[in-house]
């Protein structure tokens, strides 16, 4: 078993020499962001879209690099205005979202977005609010912006009510609130009712973090569509889950003009490279091929979570393309067994679940068959 990447170094062994530099007091002691990259079989790990580009894709892709890099001397757009434009076309064909190229600000994932909102809108003496169990990076972005971060539980089943929002807005005084929907590492969407709740009750800014919005089922809505009754909301997107874009690097919010008027006075100079925007611009002129996979992956979803109750599971209901189960005593024995016949899930907290995310449908069987001889029922 080899790790996937040349350079990816364990953790831990860099800790000792970076110790002795003269770091920040905060930073000593802490390991980086690391799902293991291992190289095995089938990667149910990281969320990711598991069908490759096609050809095509790739060669549409390529030729724009190309282009790219014949102006590469040159600086690239800063003000990333022919990807903003296409991020909108995008929004108007998949969500029939009408938004304007300056109410959509991109980055170098949407990790980078959720940092630039912090930067902007956190800080000394303010404070985040999350529902936990969310998503682990949260606590990360506030401490790299000194923002405190506090966290409220969601109910046994992962929901966020009106009740426990508004009870946490009152006792926390948050000025941001971050919420996930779907959530990740649950899979839990939000209503609209909680996020409108959560809007008229706070003059903080919130943040919905919309990473798996593509894989929600039907009928669950959006919170676009809340942007015009909200100015102090943000939705953030990704390219990285659904549109299969995870190594092209970019996210996205959609918000008022003012609030990316706002993070723009905190972003780097130049932050997206040319290649880059031009990379995902060829990539969102195929967002139908790139997204064909989520209808399939969707499915799988739902049978995998049929499958996993009827093995007697606990298993948290999923608007995103993993899913959370267990309960285990001993989920790293389970994860390890796993690993064992060659296939990578996630252990994620709350203790006792693993997640595993959806990916093609013999690798969905070659899950199914390791958890059947590791957990017989
Ligand atoms: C994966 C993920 C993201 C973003 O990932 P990027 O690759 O940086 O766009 C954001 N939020 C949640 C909840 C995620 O799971």
């Amino acid at each position: 078993m080899s790790l996937r990447f040349e350079f990816a170094f364990p953790a831990a062994q860099m800790t000792e020499a970076m110790s002795e530099l003269p770091i920040r007091d905060d930073l000593r002691g802490r390991s980086a962001y690391g799902a293991p990259q291992i190289d095995v079989p089938v990667l149910l790990n990281v969320n990711e879209n598991p069908y490759a580009p096609s050809g095509a894709v790739v060669e549409a892709i390529a030729q724009a690099v190309r282009r790219a890099a014949q102006g590469v001397n040159r600086y690239p757009d800063r003000d990333c205005v022919g990807l903003r434009s296409a991020l909108a076309r995008y929004l108007a064909n998949r969500e029939g979202a009408s938004f304007a190229a300056g109410a959509i600000w991109p980055a170098n994932g949407s990790n980078e977005v959720m940092l630039q909102l912090m930067q902007a809108f956190g800080g000394p003496g303010r404070k985040a609010l999350g529902f936990s169990p969310t998503y682990s990076m949260y606590p990360d972005y506030c401490r790299d912006t000194f923002t405190q971060y506090v966290t409220v539980d969601r109910t046994h089943d992962f929901e966020v009510t009106a009740e426990i929002a508004l009870a946490a807005i009152e006792n926390e005084q948050p000025d941001i609130i971050l919420l996930a929907s779907p959530n990740n590492p649950t899979g839990t969407a939000l209503s609209l009712d909680v996020i409108e709740t959560v809007c008229s009750n706070f003059s903080g800014m919130v943040i919905v973090d919309e990473a798996y919005a593509e894989f929600r089922r039907t009928g669950t809505p959006s919170a676009l569509t809340l942007l015009d009754t909200f100015p102090r909301l943000v939705v953030t997107r990704t390219m990285s889950k659904a549109f299969a874009f995870a190594g092209g690097r970019v996210g996205y919010l959609v918000a008022s003009p003012a609030v990316v008027d706002a993070v723009q006075l905190v972003r780097l100079p130049y932050h997206v490279s040319a290649i880059t925007q031009a990379a995902a611009v060829a990539a969102l002129e195929h967002a139908e091929e790139l997204l064909a996979g989520v209808d399939r992956l969707r499915d799988e979803r739902d049978q995998l979570f049929t499958w996993l109750q009827g093995r007697g599971h606990e298993v948290a209901v999923s608007d995103a393309n993993f899913i959370l189960f267990g309960r285990f005593a001993d989920p790293d024995w389970v994860w390890q067994g796993l690993l064992d016949r060659g296939v990578l899930i996630r252990q994620t907290g709350p203790t006792g679940w693993l997640r595993v995310s959806i990916g093609t449908a013999s690798e969905m069987m070659a899950f199914r068959k390791a958890l059947e001889e590791v957990v017989p029922v």
